[in-house]
């Protein structure tokens, strides 16, 4: 099946353009959440990051130490790239067994992911999108939407590489900015991979 991969830094609007898509009937697979659900439900993810970061990563009840982990990984680089090397793969496989599940007909899926290009996820999707958005514009929403400090959402902003980085990578753009509408940027796109999809087929 056609796949199309969505990605933009924090607060650009990914998941917003991601609900006008479900919409239009196209299933959406959020990785990152994805990512968040399998940390205590995949086997084979589990027992590596036991191995990389010790038992206690888990409680006894099987649930995830977020502290344990975050303590390891914050401003390691070593560690946090250890463990995106064992998540990745992780959310690659649910991602497969997602995508089995869609029925047969549907014209295009689309992956949802923060880290599309730094995971190397873009090469297993047909073509991807990048969603930008001007960076007060970003750090105004986010700000509003998760009720935390400028300062605070510039941190995670300045962890994750610049829409100039990305764009290298990218092959459709939706600019969501206070001028363009999201709406009729995802219609223009779903039309063009409508036809994508198709000409895939034949
Ligand atoms: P994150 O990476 O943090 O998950 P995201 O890229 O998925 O962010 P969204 O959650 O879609 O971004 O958008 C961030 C916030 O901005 C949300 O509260 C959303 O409702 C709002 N927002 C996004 N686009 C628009 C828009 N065009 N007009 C008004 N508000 C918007």
């Amino acid at each position: 099946m056609y796949k199309v991969g969505i990605t933009g830094g924090i607060g650009s609007g990914k998941t917003t353009a991601c609900k006008v898509f479900e919409v239009l009937g196209i299933p959406v697979f959020y990785a990152d959440t994805v990512a968040k659900e399998i940390m205590c439900k995949d086997a084979v993810l589990v027992a590596g990051v036991k191995a990389a970061f010790g038992n206690e990563s888990y409680f006894e009840d099987g649930k995830l130490n977020n502290k344990h982990i975050a303590g390891i990984v914050f401003n390691n680089e070593t560690a946090l790239k250890q463990l995106n090397a064992l998540v990745h793969p992780a959310v690659f496989r649910a991602f497969d067994a997602w995508e089995a599940t869609i029925p047969s007909g549907t014209p295009y899926t689309l992956k949802e992911a923060a880290l599309l290009f730094e995971s190397g996820s873009y090469k297993m999707c047909d073509t991807n999108i990048l969603v930008t958005a001007p960076y007060d514009l970003k750090l105004k929403r986010v700000m509003q939407r998760d009720g935390v400090s400028a300062e605070q959402v510039k941190a995670r902003m300045d962890k994750q590489l610049s829409d100039e980085e990305k764009s290298k990578l990218a092959n459709h753009f939706i600019v969501n900015d206070e001028q363009q509408s999201i709406i009729e940027q995802v219609l223009a796109l779903h039309q063009q991979f409508l036809k994508a999809a198709e000409a895939l087929k034949s």
